[in-house]
């Protein structure tokens, strides 16, 4: 006899962490399948760690909507569970008059997006902050800060077994048959096999390749994932900043620009540039080098090639391949392709750590009509 569960969620990043404490308050019967020995190996420990204001995404997005709520969550998460976390702010610098005026229609943007503690800084005051920052203008957002995703990961992880759930590692899915009602789930090739009424696929980079193992036409639904890998580098000497730096977005392209962030150990990266690639593969490319310096120096004119080492890298899952337009976040409960009860969450990539919680929540309002 396989075992029935009332919920399975598929991969224990910090998507399907946060998704399953959520869902493990609520519910019975849960249970958490990864494939890694450990939780948070993939795409969740290889990012900025950036807790994002919700400033450029598009209105009618659902990036607009989750980002700004889950900053507030996390915080709220961070100071109620001791989570490391620091609310540094970040500025938006301008190096030249084009960029000056952009970061007018970035706070208007920001505004439309219900985000509007956004404020303009002149040179003189950005001197005072960052002292080692070149710009004419800039724009200052107090609610962007960093977080310890481990730390925020485990935490989701904990109270998930205590609310009874289970999370059992080193178990890939590799197959998904619907019967009687409910998703057969095989686990590592037929070793396991169980039953659920909800399957939610949280897989991250193979998010696309779980869809289809449950028979969606990933292509017709335009689901299918593509590869940008983001390097870092970091610099030692390092510059004394204080804040998260970002230049003003480079228009067309798929990241925010070669920025500085800090980690709670006041360690400064530089990064992550966008490259798309075919394999995920983490080797930090070293010919970087000189964009990085190229972009580095617009705004930090102190800093040496020399000094620029190769850190870490990260890939994101996109839904957008090179030139295409900007896609949103998929979350969505697939009864209308034929597949009740089974909610796919694909492309989540920045600013997925930032939204988690108020993705979590979301996607418990899809489950309540199933149980
Ligand atoms: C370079 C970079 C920088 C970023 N910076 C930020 C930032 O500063 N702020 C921010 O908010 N966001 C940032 N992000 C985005 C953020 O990291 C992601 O949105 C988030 O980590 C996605 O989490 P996830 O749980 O969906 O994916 P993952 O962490 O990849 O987790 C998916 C899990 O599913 C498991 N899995 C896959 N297939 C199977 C299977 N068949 N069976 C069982 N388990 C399976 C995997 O092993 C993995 O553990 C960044 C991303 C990148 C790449």
């Amino acid at each position: 006899m396989t075992e029935t569960f009332n919920i399975t969620i598929i991969g224990a990043g910090v998507i399907g962490l946060a998704i399953a404490e959520t869902l493990s308050t609520k519910y019975d019967g849960v249970l958490v399948v990864e494939k890694n020995p450990s939780f948070g190996q993939e795409t969740s420990s290889r990012n900025s760690e950036v807790i994002h204001a919700g400033i450029y995404y598009p209105n009618e997005f659902l990036k607009a909507v989750f980002c700004p709520e889950g900053n507030q969550l996390l915080y709220e998460l961070c100071k109620k569970r001791n989570i490391p976390h620091k609310r540094l702010g970040k500025i938006i610098v301008a190096t030249d008059d084009e960029e000056c005026l952009a970061l007018d229609g970035i706070k208007k943007h920001a505004e439309r997006n219900g985000i509007s503690d956004l404020t303009f800084l002149g040179r003189s005051q950005l001197q005072t902050l960052e002292p080692e920052i070149n710009a004419k203008a800039a724009l200052f957002s107090p609610s962007t800060g960093i977080i310890d995703s481990h730390n925020l990961m485990r935490s989701f992880y904990i109270q998930t077994e205590s609310n009874g759930a289970i999370i059992a590692l080193r178990s890939e899915v590799t197959a998904i048959h619907i019967e009687n009602g409910t998703y057969l789930v095989e686990i590592n090739g037929g070793e396991y096999r169980l039953h659920t009424r909800v399957l939610i696929n949280s897989g991250g980079l193979h998010a696309d390749r779980i869809a289809s193992l449950a028979g969606i036409d990933i292509d017709q639904k335009d689901y299918r994932l593509k590869y940008c890998k983001g390097n870092y580098f970091f610099a030692s000497p390092a510059p004394k900043l204080s804040h998260l730096v970002y230049p003003v977005p480079p228009r067309n392209t798929v990241s925010l620009g070669i920025h500085a962030t800090l980690d709670l150990n006041n360690r400064i990266k530089f990064g992550p540039d966008s490259r798309y690639v075919r394999e995920i593969e983490y080797t930090v490319d070293e010919n970087r080098k000189e964009s990085f310096y190229q972009s580095i120096r617009k705004y930090l004119p102190g800093i040496n090639m020399q000094s620029l080492q190769p850190d870490m890298c990260g890939i994101r899952p996109k839904l957008q391949g090179p030139n295409e337009p900007y896609r949103d976040f998929v979350v969505q409960d697939e009864k209308e392709a034929g597949y009740p009860g089974l909610i796919n969450l694909i492309g989540i990539e920045s600013p997925g750590l930032t939204s988690c919680i108020a993705i979590a929540r979301y996607v418990s309002s899809l489950v309540e009509p199933y149980l």
